[in-house]
């Protein structure tokens, strides 16, 4: 199988091609290498329809196939995953030994998230009657995912939608199709028909989606704003949603902490995927008593930081993914360079291509733009605190609830502040974790449900309770 052209759609067991295409960029250089399918409504409509034929024979495939299914396509990924982690650089920028890592998490969530069970429960077991608690399918699964994690985050949805007995259409971002799409057909006869299509499109085409009446849940990724276009779409008929979205995330750094152990850390959190991730640090709170030692660290490593095309060994920061994401990230230095922000710069970076140098904001007033917003790319605020309950206020003064980390040689007291704060996920002493049992999941405009473990799995079924006598003439 090439990696290198040939993007086709998975619909209905079949590749197709669609009478329009689009350019996918690779954003180290800002130009067009590649172009993917643009579906149109017919397109919608085949894989749709497809999804809900299959749905009637999936639902009733033993689980232990559905599993056997899901491990054969991690195998799958994992034999392709060189080929799969150069086509990722391409188009989403990451460095291809970190792209790698997407690529193989993908393989290793599919293979993990098989093995979950939604056991039936039983709620009453009495001389008359057993109450069982069945978990089902809904039908089909409208799967939307953003451009940071393209494949991980696909694999967050193929799992738990196929696993459950349920069929899926899934749409990646137009910033980063090409990956899925090979997706699609490397596992084209790993399920059957229907069971996993895989289309690309426009702007037009996730509307598209949400509103059709043929999905019976969304399982969308992406920002708040957009989040909550999908929930009002939804609501015309009722669909079930998962949304994860935006975050703010804080970390807090008690006076306690080993500095440059802990700095480490703080930077990889803030900077990792150059910072274009849900759950990285967004607004740093450092106790007084380290705050200048902890600054003047992650300065030193920002300048030491390798930024530039990921396809170059060497270089551990790529580019901002999209010209749009870029431009804003761009607007909001400039907006703290006005208010006169003290901004600490990293390294150099390319003068072409979506390039931003990794930058500290020293210090900035709680209510700039640039700690209130989520940068969603490489500007970290970084803020002084004194006492420990006032920052818990700054730090769930926010609509956003996602994840958020506490720093301290003192597990106790970290825990206590854990438990202060507003998030879906708080870690302690570490930060970017995340596994395929345990729920990521959104507090306020952060998101409305869960993925992973069997907290997600819950989310693409239905309780079904069924009252059984225990004989023939027993009746309530
Ligand atoms: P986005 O909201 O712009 O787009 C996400 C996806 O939705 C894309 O596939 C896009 O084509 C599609 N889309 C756009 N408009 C739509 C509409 N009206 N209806 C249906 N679909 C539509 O987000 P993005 O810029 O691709 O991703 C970055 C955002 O995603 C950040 O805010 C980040 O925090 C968030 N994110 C959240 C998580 C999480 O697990 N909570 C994970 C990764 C990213």
């Amino acid at each position: 199988m090439r990696f290198d052209s040939d993007y086709r759609m998975l619909i209905d067991g079949q590749l197709v091609e669609a009478n329009e295409t689009l350019e996918v960029i690779n954003p180290a250089h800002g130009t067009a290498f590649a172009r993917c399918p643009r579906a149109s409504r017919d397109d919608l409509e085949t894989a749709v329809q497809a999804a809900r034929r299959a749905f009637k024979g999936w639902k009733k495939t033993p689980i232990e196939d559905r599993r056997a299914a899901l491990k054969k396509a991690s195998a799958l990924i994992m034999e392709n995953a060189d080929a799969f982690a150069s086509l990722f650089t391409k188009e989403q920028g990451r460095p291809t030994a970190l792209a790698k890592e997407e690529i193989m998490g993908a393989a290793y969530w599919l293979a993990s998230t098989a093995d979950l069970d939604l056991p039936v429960d039983i709620t009453e077991d009495t001389d008359h009657r057993r109450i069982e608690v069945h978990h089902e399918p809904l039908g089909v699964v409208c799967a939307i995912v953003p451009w940071n994690f393209p494949m991980l985050l696909a694999s967050w949805k193929i799992a738990p939608s196929l696993l459950t007995g349920n069929t899926i259409v899934l749409k990646p971002s137009p910033f980063t199709p090409l990956c899925t799409l090979k997706l699609g057909e490397l596992l084209r006869e790993v399920f059957p028909p229907g069971v996993m299509n895989i289309i690309s499109g426009g702007d037009e085409l996730g509307p598209w989606m949400t509103s059709h009446q043929g999905f019976s849940k969304i399982s969308f990724t992406g920002s708040t704003a957009t989040g909550k276009r999908v929930m009002e779409s939804a609501a015309r008929d009722l669909k079930k949603v998962t949304l994860e979205l935006g975050g703010n995330d804080a970390a807090v750094v008690l006076p306690d902490v080993d500095v440059d152990k802990v700095t480490e850390h703080l930077f990889n959190g803030a900077f990792a995927n150059t910072s274009q991730i849900c759950v990285a640090t967004k607004r740093l709170y450092v106790h007084e008593d380290v705050y200048d030692a902890v600054r003047d660290r992650m300065h030193q490593l920002a300048k030491a930081a390798a930024v530039g095309d990921g396809s170059d060994q060497g270089n551990m920061f790529g580019p901002i993914q999209n010209k749009a994401q870029y431009e804003r990230v761009l607007e909001l230095l400039e907006d703290a360079r006005k208010s006169g922000l003290t901004l600490l710069q990293g390294s150099d970076v390319p003068g072409e291509g979506y390039f931003i140098p990794l930058t500290i904001v020293d210090n900035p007033p709680e209510n700039s733009r640039v700690v209130k917003e989520e940068a969603f790319g490489p500007v970290l605020p970084m803020m002084k605190f004194r006492d420990i309950d006032e920052v818990i206020g700054r730090v769930n003064d926010t609509d956003y609830g996602l994840a958020g980390s506490v720093w301290s040689a003192d597990i106790e007291r970290a825990r206590e502040i854990a438990s202060d704060m507003e998030s879906g996920t708080i870690w302690i002493n570490q930060n970017l974790q995340s596994t395929p049992l345990t729920p990521i999941t959104g507090h306020k405009q952060s998101g409305i449900g869960s993925e992973n473990g069997v907290y997600g799995l819950r989310e693409f079924t239905q309780p079904k309770a069924i009252y059984i006598p225990k004989s023939a003439d027993s009746v309530a």
